[in-house]
């Protein structure tokens, strides 16, 4: 029923009680009944022909009475046939079959359709004209109620009426000042808001919107009384045409509010507005939406903001990304040797810090190995200081290699590497301290002969400090360059 609109409603409801004064008239009687009135003018023509038909009977003149009756039936189309019956019952005047049609219910008295005026002779009924009317109503019920006029005239109400009311109605709503039904007060109120407040009906007519929704179109609140709430140019939050439903027109389709619905408006080519849109549906006494009230929150302002901070966190969290990534190169930089790739000594000292205290504190194993290539100004000399460099190179690379990630090697000085050996004993040092000489003096080992001399020294000599261990190690490297190069020394065999 509320699909149907309330002017289909009201005019349903018009009828209904038009319809219920008429049937008030009637009971009352104040509608004349045509039944009475057809009896009434048949009880009068009966009478009439009665007259006409007495003064031949009267005279003993059967002919005349006969023709009387025969004009009665004659010219009136509602009697059918006509006769005189004698006292004994015998049927002594026939007019139209009525021998046949005279089939009275009750043998007394007289009826609508069978009229009986008894004739007196010397104050003795002698005689009975008899007159046979047409049926006063049509055959069966629906006929009968049809020719009922009360019923007639309810169906033509009914009919015309619902149209006419529904017409009538259309036509005066149009000239109804909606604005007018808005207490001043109420539109007062709502002007004083600043999110733009809007009432539409089911038919997405605007039935009421506040100034600050008004003025956002250019217009005063009374101006948008009547207007397409979903032709007023929304767009979506991209500013593309807003694909499906208007959310108010959902609500009322599904009787629930929404919020936080984001719509957006294009004041001219370059600025658009952001309205944060919330709504409910306004429902009738049965729970069925009427309409719905919706407001409109500029957020345009805020959400220009929200971008800036945005925009800016986002730079932020870049350069705090490139200062992070300058940071860990400089920290590298600083703990690796440029020309080698190498630790320096100072990352060295760092790292080794603390694996020489957990060896000393535990009595666990740490071996230094000290590394100079021999002669190596003759290199630089001979074949150029690039040369000299790509030895250096080739040398730290071969550490490395032979390391194999067991030991931690760092370019000491200039032609100079130190090599911490966490866990190893002093002769697994010496091994492998000798398995580097004779790399290096492998033929082909750079590009140019080399050779180097080692010393080494284990944690186990008794160095109270990693700078003691190294020198321990540096005396011994000195030894074997004393004693020939190219060769390893051992610190507790000085
Ligand atoms: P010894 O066998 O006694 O160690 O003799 P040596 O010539 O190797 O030792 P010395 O300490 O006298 O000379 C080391 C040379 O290494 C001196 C220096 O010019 C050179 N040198 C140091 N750093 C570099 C470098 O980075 N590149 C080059 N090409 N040469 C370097
Ligand atoms: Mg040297
Ligand atoms: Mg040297």
């Amino acid at each position: 029923m509320g699909s149907l609109g309330p002017i289909f409603r009201i005019s349903f409801g018009l009828v209904l009680l038009t319809s219920t004064i008429l049937m008030g008239l009637d009971l009352t009687g104040w509608i004349p009944s045509v039944e009475n009135r057809d009896t009434a003018l048949r009880i009068h023509i009966a009478e009439m022909v009665a007259a006409q038909a007495t003064i031949g009977i009267e005279r003993g003149d059967l002919r005349s009475a006969r023709a009387a009756l025969r004009v009665a039936v004659e010219r009136n189309d509602e009697v059918i046939s006509a006769g005189v019956r004698a006292a004994n019952g015998r049927l002594i005047v026939d007019v139209g079959e009525h021998l046949e049609l005279w089939n009275p219910a009750d043998d007394e008295r007289s009826s609508a359709d069978h009229m009986r005026i008894p004739l007196y002779r010397n104050g003795k009924q002698w005689s009975t004209i008899e007159l046979r009317f047409r049926e006063q109503v049509g055959d069966g019920l629906l006929a009968s109620l049809w020719n009922h006029p009360l019923l007639r005239i309810l169906v033509f109400v009914g009919v015309l009426g619902f149209f006419a009311y529904g017409f009538y109605m259309r036509r005066m709503l149009r000239h109804l000042d909606p604005s007018a039904v808005i207490p001043t007060r109420v539109q007062a109120t709502l002007d004083v808001m600043t999110e733009g407040v809007v009432v539409i009906d089911p038919s997405d007519d605007v039935v009421m919107a506040n100034e600050a929704f008004a003025t956002r179109f250019g217009l005063r609140p009374v101006d948008m009384m009547g207007r397409k709430a979903s032709s007023l140019g929304w767009r979506d939050h991209q500013g593309d045409e807003v694909e499906g439903e208007l959310p108010w027109l959902r609500a009322m389709r599904e009787g629930e509010a929404f919020v936080g619905e984001t719509l957006t408006l294009n004041r001219s080519a370059r600025e658009r507005i952001l309205l944060t849109v919330n709504g409910a549906p306004v429902l009738d006494g049965w729970g069925l939406p009427t309409g719905a009230i919706v407001t409109f929150d500029d957020v345009t302002e805020l959400e220009e903001n929200r971008n800036e901070l945005q925009q800016a966190l986002t730079e932020l969290e870049k350069s705090r990304d490139e200062i992070r990534l300058q940071n860990e190169e400089l920290q590298q930089l600083a703990r690796t040797d440029p020309l080698t790739g190498a630790a320096n000594r100072r990352s060295f000292m760092e790292d080794v810090e603390p694996l020489f205290r957990t060896a000393r504190a535990e009595g666990g194993e740490l071996a230094c190995l000290m590394v100079d290539i021999d002669h190596f100004k003759l290199v630089n000399d001979e074949y150029g200081h690039l040369t000299g460099d790509e030895v250096i190179c080739r040398v730290a690379d071969g550490l490395t290699t032979q390391l194999g990630g067991s030991g931690i090697v760092c370019r000491y000085g200039g032609e100079e590497f130190c090599i911490a050996l966490p866990d190893s004993s002093l002769e697994e040092a010496e091994a492998l301290g000798e398995r580097v000489r004779r790399q290096i003096a492998a033929p082909g080992f750079a590009s140019v002969p080399v050779a180097a001399s080692l010393g080494v020294a284990s944690v186990r000599e008794g160095a109270d400090s990693l700078t003691a261990l190294i020198d321990q190690a540096d005396q011994a490297l000195y030894f074997s360059k004393e004693n020939g190069r190219n060769r390893l020394t051992r610190f507790d065999k000085i």
